[in-house]
């Protein structure tokens, strides 16, 4: 079995975002990789989308920016403006083959399909493969998606529908979510904040089905693509070892009240790559602690109060909206969390603060 000097364990979005930053910065010129991923072949399977608040590399993967966006509570909608962080959402196929092309012009990169083709004793490893313990009252982000294209022009491309809080709740947190491609053409998906115990939540063709043709009034349209996920809202139980680095969502990149994770890995990666030289000593890199902590509150107030929550999330965009996006996208300072915070009903925070 052949030595290497860095092996990636999944080569997804976290994997695959890491080889290339190395290689794009020439950290592989004399340096070996192996990548371990068993999926036999590449296609498009998520749509990663954000705003972007900071530069990647992956500005030509980019399906569409929209600079508008909206959120609904019945009865109520509001617009607001992203210009200055203009929201953006990557074709992971797209990615894939990018990053992939890119890869394989360097012969110190080697692709295999099972860690055991490999040894491991004398490698650095990066790992993207989470540990999940499931447990019954764990939390999960989960969604399914339908790429539609209608007959007629229907959509407004020119802004997002973030989310569309006018639907059935369940004793849970639900929300409709659409990102509209072209005027004909929109991914729709039907997204939860709740355990995975009821499975009446999971009758997602159904959701999208009625939202299709009774919300959003289409009658005439073919399903061009599909995509479905669950995000654990909390954290994978790896942990990093002398020669071992988890990445990705099982190195805690997901932000827990929003699930948004690609820029997190894009800014892990970077992290990496500068230190790559002395990678057996630096300092754990994680989303800032302050974050951890809010988010930990706000999903408690979450499980305790699903009905308050999409006022809560209407209501924080009173806030000026670059302030919230920041705020979401972990960039934001004290004054701008601050006011945030200030927006949330302070009696049901104060006691999720105080596990009452
Ligand atoms: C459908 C979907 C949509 C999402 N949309 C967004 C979004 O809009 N914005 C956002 O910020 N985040 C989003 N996320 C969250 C997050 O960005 C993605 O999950 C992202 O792909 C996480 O990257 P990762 O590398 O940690 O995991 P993955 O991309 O899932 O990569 C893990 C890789 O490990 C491989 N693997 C599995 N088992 C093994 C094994 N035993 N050995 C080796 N390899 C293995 C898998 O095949 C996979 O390729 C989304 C998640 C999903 C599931």
């Amino acid at each position: 079995m052949k030595d290497f000097d860095f092996i990636i364990i999944g080569g997804g979005c976290a994997g695959l975002s890491l080889a290339y930053e190395l290689e794009i910065h020439k950290k592989l010129e004399n340096k070996s990789l192996a990548i371990i991923e068993p999926r036999l072949e590449y296609k498009k399977d998520k749509t990663w989308s954000f705003w972007r608040v900071e530069k990647h590399n992956f500005d030509d993967c980019v399906k569409k920016n929209w600079e508008d966006f909206s959120i609904n509570v019945p009865s109520k909608t509001k617009h607001l403006k992203c210009n200055n962080y203009p929201y953006q959402s990557i074709d992971s196929g797209l990615f894939y083959k990018k990053v992939i092309n890119k890869l394989k012009e360097n012969k110190n990169i080697s692709f295999f399909k099972n860690i055991k083709e490999v040894n491991q004793d004398n490698s650095f490893i990066f790992n993207s493969v989470p540990s999940i313990k499931t447990e019954k009252n764990s939390l999960w982000q989960h969604f399914y998606g339908v790429e539609i294209k209608t007959k007629e022009n229907i959509f407004d491309d020119g802004i997002i529908n973030l989310m569309d809080f006018d639907c059935e709740q369940k004793d849970s947190v639900h929300f409709f979510y659409t990102l509209p491609f072209q005027k004909n053409k929109a991914l729709i998906e039907t997204t939860w904040l709740s355990k995975m115990t009821d499975d009446s939540l999971k009758d997602y063709d159904n959701q999208i089905k009625k939202y299709i043709e009774q919300n959003l009034k289409i009658k005439n349209y073919e399903i061009v693509y599909k995509e479905q996920g669950a995000i654990p809202l909390f954290y994978p139980s790896n942990t990093n070892e002398i020669n071992k680095i988890n990445i990705g969502t099982a190195g805690g990149m997901t932000r827990l009240s929003t699930g948004y994770t690609f820029l997190n890995i894009q800014e892990h990666s970077k992290y990496i790559r500068m230190n790559i030289e002395n990678i057996k000593n630096i300092k754990h890199f994680q989303i800032k602690k302050k974050y951890q902590l809010l988010d930990k509150i706000f999903l408690k107030v979450l499980e305790k109060n699903p009905e308050k929550m999409p006022d809560i999330f209407f209501n924080m965009f009173n806030a000026s909206t670059n302030k919230v996006i920041k705020f979401l996208s972990n960039k934001s300072n004290f004054l701008e969390d601050f006011s945030i915070i200030l927006k949330m009903p302070k009696i049901i925070f104060i006691k999720a603060l105080f596990g009452k």
